[in-house]
């Protein structure tokens, strides 16, 4: 096979040499038209019931080829047969546990998770029941309507890696879902240590300039039909223009990541030695749970630290008030860097007591290094850090 920074080049475009084209074209149809009624009654039955790459695409809720191309590429970058975007990575996820609820209403969740993701699953609202676990408890908590593990690693906003591996041993034939967003497939690759589905928040790295929302599943063709299924039934799509984009960020991934996760270890290093902070949770300092994950399960510690200032909330405050070049502003994944407060902003609606167990402090702000120069973004920061 390739290598992913090839892949990352060329995927999703083989058939551009015998198009003529060195772009992908933009479809913005909302309706197809059809050649002969056999024919598109054909593609309709396929298509309603989850398949893809039909003769023709009828209804721009059921397929559009611009999308089909960016999930094409984003497969072959995870290593899965298939992958399926949604307007989000909410509307993924969504997609996912409606799915799943109709094979068992019993989920395994660990926590920390991304607070979302965390509101969705604890409110029940797919219809499936989330029993939040710890790693070692997995096989003995798993219930014959068990239909689904969930791990995010590395985690949000603490940067806890997960054991893929152990993980799925433990779920012993349960599908497991990784939320692989943070590490994306330049980092680590789920489905090749037995996850079946890998989500992403395409909003995130795989877009990675700031201007897309889109969400992707990555799975077997199996698994994915369902979900295509749901998309259709429930209209939760990409928009091509968006599907454009992504696929548009995907031949510069390793590279951005690469560059951004020098940065971010430069960053983690200087705030570590820091007397204004406490802490700062980064695996490539080790200051993360199963760091030794790194090398193995994890190519690299990637692009996200979090750090504690002293002086709690205020001083949080304070910093997120004089940064220039850094912005102050949720996400992550983007070109440029951004810095948020987890517990007055992603997290807010995780209860206290969740948030204080996952280690998220009043003083904690989460860092999404960008691939500025580190010299300048260093500046800022303890520019911003002298006044806390
Ligand atoms: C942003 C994010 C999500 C949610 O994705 P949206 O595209 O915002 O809907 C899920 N998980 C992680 C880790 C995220 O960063």
């Amino acid at each position: 096979m390739q290598h992913l920074e090839t892949l990352a080049v060329h995927a999703g475009r083989e058939d551009f040499a015998q198009l003529r084209v060195h772009a992908p074209p933009l479809d913005l149809s909302t309706t197809y038209p059809i050649a002969d009624l056999a024919t598109a009654g054909e593609s309709f039955e396929a298509l309603i019931h989850g398949g893809d790459g039909v003769a023709n695409s009828i209804y721009a809720r059921l397929h559009n080829p611009t999308v089909a191309r960016a999930e094409a590429a984003i497969a072959r970058l995870e290593g899965t047969e298939a992958a399926v975007a949604f307007g989000s990575g909410m509307a993924a996820l969504t997609a996912l546990l409606m799915a799943r609820q109709q094979a068992g209403r019993h989920a395994l969740v660990l926590r920390p998770l991304y607070g979302t993701t965390d509101h969705l699953l604890a409110s029940g609202l797919c219809g499936l029941e989330a029993e939040f676990v710890e790693a070692g408890e997995i096989a003995a908590r798993r219930r014959p309507d068990t239909s689904l593990v969930v791990v995010e690693t590395p985690s949000n906003p603490t940067l806890d890696l997960v054991d893929i591996r152990a993980t799925v041993e433990a779920a012993g034939g349960v599908p497991v879902l990784v939320d692989s967003t943070f590490a994306t497939p330049v980092l680590q690759r789920p489905a090749t240590l037995g996850a079946t589905y890998v989500w992403h928040s395409a909003t995130k790295f795989l877009a990675g300039h700031g201007d897309v929302m889109a969400g992707v599943i990555c799975c077997d063709e199996e698994h994915a039909a369902p979900l295509r299924t749901l998309r259709g039934i429930t209209g939760a799509l990409l928009h091509p223009l968006a599907a454009y984009l992504l696929h548009r960020g995907l031949p510069t991934l390793a590279l951005r990541v690469e560059r951004a996760q020098a940065n971010a270890q430069l960053l983690a290093e200087r705030l570590a030695a820091h007397p204004a902070v406490a802490k700062v949770h980064y695996p490539g300092l080790g200051t993360v749970r199963n760091a030794g994950l790194l090398g193995t399960q994890m190519r690299g510690p990637g692009t996200l630290l979090s750090f504690e200032v002293r002086g709690g909330q205020a001083a949080a405050a304070a910093l997120l008030a004089r940064v220039r070049l850094v912005t102050a502003a949720v996400s992550l994944g983007s070109v440029d860097t951004l810095i948020q407060h987890p517990a007055g902003l992603t997290h807010r609606m995780v209860d206290e007591a969740t948030r204080r167990a996952a280690g998220i402090t009043d003083g904690l702000l989460r860092l999404s290094v960008g691939i500025e120069h580190a010299e300048d973004l260093w500046a800022d920061l303890a520019q911003a850090l002298a006044g806390t």
